[in-house]
Parts: C-alpha cells; structure tokens; sequence
C-alpha cells in the first residue's frame, strides 16, 4: 500500500486540533502557517497557545471533545497523550469523511504529515508512510544542508515571471537552457548575495535578450576550514557539490576534498605553482583561464580565506578582470585549534584582546609592535611560527612578556593526528624542537594556553606538558 502525496491549500479553512501541548503546537503553527482557520479543543493549553487564543489567531473550543467539534472543519489532527482520545477522534471524523492525523499513530491516521524542506514556495514534503519518522528526519538533514537559502527566493521569481518565460522560449528545448542558466547562474548568486533587485533586473535583461543566455563562469573563494570535514560551512558545501573546477591549497584536507563533485576537476595549485614568486601570478591566470571558459571554479584555501591567505589579492585580481566573485568565511586555524585543544581565545579573567600574527619570515617579525604584543592578559596567535619560534620568544621576552607564560602549541590541529604541545613561554624553542613539531602548527601564547591540558577533549591524550596550571593575573603580568 502506497501513500498519495498531496499539498493541501488550507487558506481560510477551519481546521481541528485536538490537545494543547508541545506537539499540538507545533502541528498548529504550520497549519496557521498554511493560513488555516485553527479550532483547538484541550483540557489544558500550553503557554503559547493561551497566548495566540487571547489574540484570536486560534480558536478555543473546549476541554472535552465531543464530535460537534467536526462540523464543517475539512481536517482534523488529534495530538493529546491518550490514545483511547485520539481513536474517538480518528474515529469520528472518519464517520463524516474528513480525513483525520493521530501524531505518532499511522495506523489511526487517515493523512500523515510530512517532514518539510522548506524553501517556499519550493517544498519539499518527505514520507515514509509512518514506517521510520527518523530516516524521514536524516533525509531532510541531508536535503536542507544541500539546497540553498536562496532558492526559495529564486522560485519566487520564476513564478512572477512565468508567463513571460513561456512566451518568450515557446519551445522547450530552449526554455530548458534558460531555466540551467537562472539555477545555476547569476541570478541565484545574487539572490544568495541579499541583491534581489539586480537579480530581477538580470532576469528582465535575459528576457529581452537575443539569444538564449549562455553560462557564464564565476569565481568562488571559499575557506575550507583547517582540516575536519565537519567544520565546512553550509554555503562551502554547497559549493564544493556544484564546483566545475577546484583550485586547492596545500593546507585543505583529503577528506574536504573528498565531499566535492565527483567528476569536478581538481587542481592541486599549492604543487602546480610550486616556486615561491611566481606560485601567486600562475594561480591568478589559472583562475582567469578557468572562468573564461565559463566554468564554476571554486578557489578552495585552507582555514579562511581571508586570514593569511592571500585571498584578498585574489579578489582583487578578479574585480579588476570584471570577474564575479563570491567570498565564503571558513573556520581560521586559531578559532579551530583553539577550540579543539580547549583553549578559550579570551577569557573574563585572563585575557582581554587576540591578536593573529604570522612567524613567516623574518621581516614580519621585525615589523612588529613588540612591547604591545608583550603585555600581559592577551592572546597571542601565531600562524606560520614553526620555522622562528626563536626569535619569536626572545623578542617577547625582550620587552618583558613574563617568561611563565603559557603557550600551546598545536600541530595538525582538528585531525585525527593533531598533538598539542604546552608548556611556558622561556623554554618554547627547546621544547618545540624536544616533541620535533612539524608544520601545520599553530602557537597560542598567552594566559588562556594554561587551560589546554586540563581540558583536552579531542585526540589522542599523548599531550607533553610542562605547566598545568593557570597563572594567577599577577603572577604571568609581573615583568610586564
Ligand atoms: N588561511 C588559513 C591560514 C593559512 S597560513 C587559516 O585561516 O587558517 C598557514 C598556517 O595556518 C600554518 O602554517 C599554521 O600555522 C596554520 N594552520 C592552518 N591549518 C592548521 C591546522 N590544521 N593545524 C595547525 N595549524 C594550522
């Protein structure tokens, strides 16, 4: 026995809810929702739904049901915890032909209420005629991380201007590859970008154009996070399932990697470009070379792209060439590996401020305001620090950074291999070369760091420390 699906238009009609707690409120929300007329009948009503009774959006009706509680509703859903109710329900609204729902009770229910993707007037209604509600659950999980907000938006649009769409690509050949280029194209973009009135103008322009719209290629830089999967955002993941091409960073991993498009091309630039001047020029023209042939390139980098990840020249690069372009934020590797060691980046007690600084070179070093960064009740994160934790440590104990302070660092942070390294501040360097720490490593140096070993919660616990415990505020400030 199968199911006939079926989308109700329930505007202005009266509809029964019987039971006033959690679950009916749900049920009458969505039904408001659709613009139904909701009578509801309890011996007790939740808080809200006094709320919404006292200001008329529902009707109360009673506390013992009676079946005159039917006349002239089109449907009726009964949501109270006793069973024998909810049967004298079912049953009397099947006596006058009106279809019936018992929650959680297939066998009683005449229609069965879906789990709902909804990106109206796009919805999406998923069922598995009662038999497994949470598979029901794990596909619309699956459904709602894939399909973009802005899809509703874009539906919307459609249904405005269908008419005009049908009269101006009779054919449907031709209508086809006008509806890829709006699902697919610039107009979805923009729609994503909080840009509905260019987004329409767009659409009016394809309308009055010659020839069907051809795909045009775009530019997404996206931050891949530091390492697990997880922490991808919704828009990189959506990404990443529409990429044509992926231009990659040495930093991204395998398993990011592994959630893109099968038969997306991947371009691994961190080895493609190798020599150190040229590798940023040869990545610009790739791009370039990419998008003009009207592909969806996806520059995946890893963390953000935004945080020593030269993504601002990019996006440079690709405004000036006339490009479009779209940013997508990821989870920096100080927010990460702070996160995934236990390390709090501020604190009410011992930290105020943050500051992300890289190690790379020893130029940047020298660039630096020392005896700001020296202070105390700060955090310190370094990026790109393995190669001159030396100089690094002696310049803040030169302009009086308290030699106890803590630090951590954390080499493959978010992987399954990351190790965290802690100890205080004077014996880094010595010990950072002792556990042979390797790059990808971050460094958090500052009161906060203190706090990594007692609360390690991710990992293997092979963890070398020195330093356990949380300075006091004087103790860790006193050279300062
Ligand atoms: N755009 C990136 C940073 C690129 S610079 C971001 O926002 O995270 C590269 C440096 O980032 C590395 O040298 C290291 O210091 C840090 N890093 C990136 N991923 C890391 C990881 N998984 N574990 C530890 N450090 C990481």
């Amino acid at each position: 026995m199968k199911l006939y699906p079926l989308f109700a238009d329930l505007k202005g009609l009266p509809v029964l809810v019987v039971g006033g707690g959690a679950v009916a409120e749900r049920k009458i929300e969505a039904l408001l929702e659709a613009g139904a007329q909701v009578r509801v009948g309890a011996q007790q009503l939740s808080g809200n739904l006094l709320e919404w009774s006292a200001q008329e959006r529902i009707a109360f009706i009673g506390d013992t049901f009676q079946p005159a509680w039917l006349d002239g509703v089109w449907l009726a859903i009964a949501a109270t915890d006793d069973r024998t109710l909810n049967a004298q329900v079912a049953a009397a609204a099947t006596e006058r032909r009106i279809f019936a729902n018992v929650v959680d009770d297939p066998g009683l229910s005449r229609f069965q209420v879906p789990a709902v993707v909804d990106r109206a007037p796009l919805t999406i209604a998923i069922s598995t005629a009662g038999a497994a509600p949470v598979l029901a659950r794990r596909v619309r999980e699956t459904l709602e991380s894939q399909l973009d907000h802005a899809l509703g938006a874009l539906v919307g649009l459609a249904q405005r201007y269908r008419v005009r769409i049908v009269q101006r690509w009779p054919e449907l050949a031709a209508r086809r590859v006008f509806y890829d280029w709006l699902h697919d194209g610039p107009v979805l973009s923009l729609l994503r970008n909080a840009r509905a009135e260019e987004a329409e103008q767009l659409l009016v322009q394809a309308l009055a154009a010659e020839d069907v719209v051809s795909a045009s290629g775009s530019v997404l830089l996206v931050g891949a996070g530091p390492g697990d999967p997880g922490l991808l955002t919704l828009h990189a993941l959506r990404a990443l399932n529409r990429a044509d091409v992926i231009l990659y960073d040495r930093l991204v991993s395998d398993a990011v990697l592994a959630l893109a498009r099968r038969d997306a091309e991947r371009v691994d630039v961190g080895k493609r470009c190798g020599g150190r001047h040229t590798q940023q020029a040869q990545i610009h023209q790739l791009l370039l070379q990419y998008v003009q042939a009207g592909r969806r390139v996806v520059r995946l980098k890893g963390g953000d792209p935004f945080v020593f990840g030269r993504g601002g020249e990019e996006m440079a690069f690709l405004q000036q060439h006339g490009i479009a372009y779209e940013v997508v934020p990821g989870i920096t590797a100080a927010m990460a590996c702070a996160a995934y060691a236990g390390i709090p980046l501020t604190h009410r007690e011992h930290a105020q401020s943050v500051h992300l600084l890289t190690g790379h070179g020893k130029d940047s070093l020298d660039a630096m305001d020392w005896p700001a960064l020296a202070q105390s009740h700060q955090t310190l994160v370094v990026y790109m620090g393995v190669a001159t934790l030396e100089l690094l440590t002696q310049r803040l104990l030169e302009h009086g950074r308290h030699p106890d302070t803590p630090f951590a660092l954390i080499e493959n942070g978010t992987l399954a291999q990351q190790r965290v390294v802690s100890g205080v501040l004077h014996e880094l360097p010595v010990r950072a070369q002792a556990q042979g720490i390797h790059p990808p490593a971050l460094l958090i140096i500052g009161e906060v760091a203190a706090m990594a070993h007692a609360h390690a919660w991710f990992g293997q616990q092979t963890t070398a420390t020195s330093h356990t415990s949380l300075p006091t505020s004087t103790e860790a400030g006193a050279h300062a």
